[in-house]
C-alpha cells in the first residue's frame, strides 16, 4: 500500500510531511530531500503504478511523474521494471 511505503521512508521518520505535498514548482526543491531515502526506488514504483497524482514520491514531483508516465504509457510494472533493472 502506498501509505505504507512511505512509513518506512525519510519523511517519516525525518523532515515535514507537509512539504512533499506544496503545489505545483515549490516541489522541485523539496524532492531533494528523498535522494538518500531508502526506499526510494519502491516509493517511485508506488506511485507510478498506482498513479497517485498528487505530492512527492520517489524523488519525483507530480509534474515530472505525469511527463514519465505520458512517455513511457505502456509500461504494466514500473516495480518489476525497477527490480530488472536494480
Ligand atoms: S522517497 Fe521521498 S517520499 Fe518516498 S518515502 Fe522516501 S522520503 Fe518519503
Amino acid at each position: 500500500m502506498a501509505e505504507d511505503i512511505r512509513k518506512s521512508g525519510k519523511c517519516t521518520t525525518e523532515g515535514d510531511p507537509e512539504a512533499f505535498f506544496v503545489p505545483g514548482a515549490a516541489q522541485g526543491p523539496n524532492k531533494i530531500f528523498c535522494f538518500d531515502c531508502p526506499v526510494i526506488a519502491e516509493c517511485l514504483a508506488e506511485a507510478l503504478d498506482n498513479r497517485i497524482e498528487s505530492g512527492i514520491w520517489g524523488g519525483m514531483t507530480e509534474r515530472e511523474r505525469k511527463a514519465l508516465l505520458k512517455r513511457r504509457p505502456g509500461v504494466p510494472s514500473w516495480r518489476a521494471l525497477f527490480e530488472a533493472t536494480g
